[in-house]
């Protein structure tokens, strides 16, 4: 089958490899926004499609029969495109997106739906561990009565305010280390959002060790699709 996979995350990654594996034609597409993207098995194609009517262009064009969407659980624009596209082409689209994180018994979770949401939920005062990337960080910015470590993995175009300071790492974090972070910086507030998976998930269990308050950013809503929440799932949902 000639399968589009809409990436940019680890799972698209490890589904193109099993996909070009069995056979199928697959071909990834990636925002292009990286400067040095890991380019994943198969064929690959790089940038934007110009909404989702380019998108359901494309899938005609390119003569795709099932479209996947892999991308990261806060990319909602190409989601919901994704979502257009597949009814306006007919195309079967199936969404492979880890579980979310579910909070556990006797954790201190306050979840919103936007960043402006959180950014006003933080008390004055507050020691903030901001780890909810580059979309929305004017926002919080704007609060000059907090501090803020922003923990991002490539460096903001935006200037940085005095009552902030960024923290250059990527993933995987250990919950030591996790710990020994909120403790140096005696951080107060966890602003996150709900990326699930196992790589940036013991600040959350750190978080709650140290008796930090998590300010959660909801997941956005996309509209209907084939959903599942592994590449093994995925496979069987394709073949359908
Ligand atoms: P977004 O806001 O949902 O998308 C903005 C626009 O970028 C889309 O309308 C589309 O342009 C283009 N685009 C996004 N993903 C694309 C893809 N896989 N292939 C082709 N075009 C794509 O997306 P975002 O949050 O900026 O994320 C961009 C990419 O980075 C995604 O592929 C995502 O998987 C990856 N990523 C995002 C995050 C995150 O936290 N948001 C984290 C890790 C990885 P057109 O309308 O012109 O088609």
């Amino acid at each position: 089958m000639k399968i589009l996979i809409l990436g940019g995350t680890a799972e698209a990654r490890d589904l193109a490899a099993r996909l070009v594996r069995i056979g199928h034609e697959v071909t990834s597409s990636l925002a292009g926004r990286t400067q040095a993207p890991i380019l994943p098995e198969g064929a690959v194609r790089l940038g934007g499609f110009g909404g989702a009517g380019g998108l359901s262009a494309y899938l005609r064009s390119a003569g795709i029969v099932r479209l996947v969407d892999a991308t990261h659980p806060y990319a909602a624009t190409i989601s919901r495109n994704a979502v257009v596209a597949a009814q306006t082409s007919g195309v079967p689209l199936v969404r492979l997106m880890r579980p979310a994180w579910t909070q556990p018994e006797g954790a201190n979770w306050t979840v919103v739906e936007t960043a402006a949401e959180a950014a006003a939920a933080l008390p004055a005062g507050a020691d903030v561990l901001l780890t909810t990337g580059h979309t929305g960080l004017a926002e919080f910015l704007g609060r000059s009565d907090c501090h803020f470590v922003v923990r991002l993995i490539e460096a903001p175009e935006l200037p940085i305010p005095p009552h902030a300071r960024i923290l250059q790492s990527r993933p995987p974090y250990s919950l030591e280390d996790e710990m020994a972070l909120i403790e140096r910086n005696r951080i107060t507030h966890l602003v996150t959002k709900n990326s699930g998976g196992g790589q940036t998930a013991a600040k959350l269990e750190a978080a709650q060790r140290l008796g930090v308050k998590v300010i959660m950013i909801a997941r956005p809503a996309y509209g209907p699709a084939i959903e599942v929440s592994s590449v093994e799932e995925a496979i069987v949902a394709l073949a359908l």
